[in-house]
């Protein structure tokens, strides 16, 4: 079977490969590079997920990319704007030539010997075909596209209504008239509930404990100022450094002044709520930022609340029945569909197997050096954005580094680097430093950060941008060599040569 070569291979084309392609060819321009992806599309979770109102929770100011200004109304964007935005870029920037669709990687093999990735990659008719290269970025996302997460629930066939999980939304699901019942209170169970009371009877939330809601504005004036008076690119500029700071503003207040910032939030709800709403609803156990909050533009969830056409319920499931759901309370809610917002199935490295000379990796023996690379895992980076902040702007640091990387490697004639950490005395802490219950459920598969530079991980981009654009890389913590038997420079082979 032949073998094709490439200097780097980029697995996904979401927003984060896609835009590692962008960031490569530009800056990496006598790289060959390959994008495997497993779907049959661009665009990765703004593909996937077509539940009603799917859209950002974070501004696309900041959830763009730092190369290609957002141009549209919407801050707060709609799932088929970011999509067509990000398959944009794709054009923009003559990266879809280099796309192989149908593409599931499922074991990457390192040789230290030869400083070469394998990859075996499943074909749409299930063969495995094998590709090979120098350098490996794992743009994979977090979360199993297979499918969401749904917790056992007794009673599920007498129900006779339909139940869909948000990741598998069928298309023209028709709601009209029904009783909706959403499970969950996350950041897609505030984005269903408003969106369904166009058409449903009536939305109920339903959830076991309260989230903080915040209400963003959708469209922001100071973008439409901004925009008449300067060109597209300043004013894009200047408004994400703004977002940017707000958002660390506000997650520094929650974290800094806990006590301060929930009944800040609190009040902000109170304001949006109808009189004698009971307010234990928005009113949870931890504190701000403990999980993400979760954010609603204009405050769209609170005014179908208000209208009358979505409630809360807050109490725990006892089962299922033929009627809808019987809860621990003893209450009875009444539905024809039930959605079980209940999460993501997250998973690290698009559930490849990883190994090196045999001998497989285990992501959580393993620390995140710059939150670009792992301890002892040489020539592979993975995109992995902020949980605070948008996720391309960490996504669009990483690439850039990865970059500089590839580059200072070419130009001191090196063929392999591993990030190698020699100081017994670190303290090693979770990768993801949230409560939320998709992360707890699988924290013991994350990876690690360290409790120093440069294994610490820092949720401020502000910072990151220094720490990473600037940052030497002749780094004690690179180990750098060029192994005898690897080709002399593997950019030097042919683009996507085929070996026997
Ligand atoms: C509903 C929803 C809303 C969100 N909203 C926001 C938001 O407002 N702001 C924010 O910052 N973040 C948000 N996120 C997080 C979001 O995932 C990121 O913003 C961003 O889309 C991640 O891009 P990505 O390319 O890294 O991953 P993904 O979008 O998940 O794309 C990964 C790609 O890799 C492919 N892939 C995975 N494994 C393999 C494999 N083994 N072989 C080949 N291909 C593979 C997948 O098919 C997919 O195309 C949201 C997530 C969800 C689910």
């Amino acid at each position: 079977m032949a073998t094709e070569y490439f200097d780097v291979i980029i697995i996904g084309a979401g927003l984060s490969g896609i835009g590692a392609a962008c960031h490569l060819k530009k800056d990496c321009p006598q790289k060959t590079f390959a994008i495997l992806e497993g779907r049959q599309a661009i665009g990765g979770t703004w593909d996937l997920f077509r539940y009603p109102g799917i859209r950002s929770d974070s501004d696309m100011f900041t959830l763009g990319y730092e190369f290609k200004p957002w141009t549209k109304r919407k801050g707060i964007a709609d799932g088929a704007d970011i999509r067509d935005y990000i398959r944009e870029a794709a054009t923009e920037h003559q990266i879809e030539p280099h796309i192989r669709f149908s593409q599931t990687v499922k074991a990457a093999r390192y040789d230290s010997q030869k400083a070469r990735w394998t990859l075996d990659v499943k074909q749409q008719d299930g063969t495995v075909k094998q590709y090979q290269c120098h350098f490996l970025m794992s743009c994979t996302g977090y979360y199993s596209y297979e499918e969401g997460f749904t917790p056992e629930f007794a009673g599920k066939e007498e129900f006779s209504g339909d139940v869909i999980h948000p990741q598998q939304w069928p298309e023209n699901y028709d709601y009209e008239n029904k009783k909706v019942v959403v499970i969950g209170s996350g950041a897609t169970a505030v984005t269903l509930v408003p969106a369904m009371t166009d058409k449903a009877a009536h939305v109920t939330m339903l959830q076991r404990s309260p989230s903080y809601v915040i209400t963003v504005p959708q469209q922001d004036v100071m973008v439409t100022a901004l925009r008449k008076l300067l060109p597209e690119k300043w004013a894009y500029r200047i408004i994400r450094g703004r977002n940017v700071s707000i958002t660390l503003g506000i997650y520094r207040f929650c974290k800094g002044f806990p006590q301060a910032a929930r009944k800040f939030l609190q009040w902000t709800v109170k304001k949006q709520l109808p009189r004698g709403f009971d307010l234990s609803h928005f009113k949870p156990k931890y504190n701000p930022w403990d999980e993400r909050l979760c954010a609603v533009p204009d405050g769209d969830m609170f005014k179908a609340i208000q209208q009358g056409k979505a409630s809360v319920v807050t109490d725990h499931i006892d089962r299922f029945n033929e009627k809808g759901i019987l809860l621990k309370s003893g209450k009875q809610l009444e539905a024809d569909t039930i959605i079980t917002a209940t999460g993501l199935k997250v998973q690290m490295l698009g559930n490849m197997d990883v190994s090196i000379d045999g001998q497989p990796f285990v992501p959580n023996q393993s620390m995140s050096y710059r939150g670009v690379m792992f301890e002892n895992l040489p020539n592979m980076a993975m995109v992995f954005g902020y949980t605070n902040a948008s996720w391309t702007l960490k996504a669009d640091l990483i690439s850039r580094f990865v970059c500089r990387l590839l580059n200072h490697m070419e130009a001191t004639g090196k063929q392999q680097v591993v990030p190698i950490n020699d100081n017994p005395n670190i303290e090693k802490r979770p990768f993801i430093d949230m409560q939320s219950g998709y992360i707890s459920r699988i924290r013991e598969q994350l990876p690690k950060q360290g409790s120093i530079r440069p294994w610490k991980l820092y949720q401020n981009y502000f910072l990151d941008m220094s720490l990473l654009r600037l940052a030497s890389l002749d780094d004690p913590a690179l180990e750098y060599s060029s192994p005898e038997s690897a080709p002399h420079h593997a950019s030097e082979q042919q683009p996507s040569q085929s070996m026997p």
